[in-house]
């Protein structure tokens, strides 16, 4: 693939901005189509495009496409446990003040595990550095206060 990038079809050149199409082949970008060329369907394509695949150059300049995968799936799944356990730790907390019972992290995992529905992506079983052990660092640095500093 050359170096500059051009529109298959005009052949102007790419200058990282717009909408412009990145035409993928086995999941590696093998051209580029301007905003002008794109027929509606390239178009809708693009916007997917954006959503779905990250774009980096290498060392040669070369445009490089990826599909976002298990980092951005990853950091998804970790801010919908953080707003689970932050809810649970709230809740646990106002408990406590009616209660007077005091409560633990490991109750704080409990509810946390109990509102996940049986499908969640990120499995029980996913080892030591799994969901329980996340959720417990959560409740922890939430009830310390430390998930909240920059
Ligand atoms: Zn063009």
């Amino acid at each position: 693939m050359a170096k500059v990038q051009k529109c298959e079809r005009c052949t102007k050149r790419y200058r990282g901005a717009g909408d412009w199409n990145a035409i993928l082949r086995d999941g590696e970008v093998v051209g580029v189509l301007c905003p002008a060329c794109q027929t509606p369907e390239e178009n809708s394509e693009a916007v997917v495009n954006q959503a779905t695949v990250v774009y980096t150059r290498d060392a040669k300049g070369r445009t490089l496409g990826r599909a976002k995968g298990e980092s951005g799936h990853f950091e998804a799944l970790a801010a919908d446990l953080l707003r689970r356990t932050e809810e649970a730790v709230r809740r646990l907390a106002s408990l406590a003040v009616e209660t007077g019972i005091t409560m633990s992290l490991d109750d704080a995992v409990q509810m946390v595990e109990d509102g996940l529905p049986a499908d969640y992506p990120m499995p029980a079983d996913s080892g030591i550095a799994g969901r329980g052990a996340m959720i417990g660092r959560m409740a922890r640095d939430i009830w310390s206060g430390d998930a909240y500093e920059d």
